[in-house]
């Protein structure tokens, strides 16, 4: 499914649409970008179940893919 991503702002709660994955991504870097501008963008990213029969267990697999993301990011220079 291309429309099972939401992403939430680790700051303010701030949730963007269900979307695509890197749609999700920009719409929440471009939240960040305006709200939290000093913070490196992170939050957590929801997946919504659909046929593929996914739990809450891939929910918490993308949050830590996404907390390396975001510790990559934040190392990188
Ligand atoms: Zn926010």
């Amino acid at each position: 499914m291309t429309d099972s991503y939401r992403h939430r702002c680790g700051e303010c709660g701030h949730r963007t649409a269900w979307g695509s994955q890197s749609r999700g991504e920009q719409a929440i870097a471009a939240h960040y970008a305006a709200r939290h501008p000093h913070v490196v963008p992170g939050g957590m990213v929801e997946f919504r179940q659909g046929s593929s029969g996914c739990g809450s267990g891939c929910l918490i697999a993308v949050g830590v893919l996404v907390l390396f993301l975001v510790i990559a990011a934040a190392t990188q220079h």
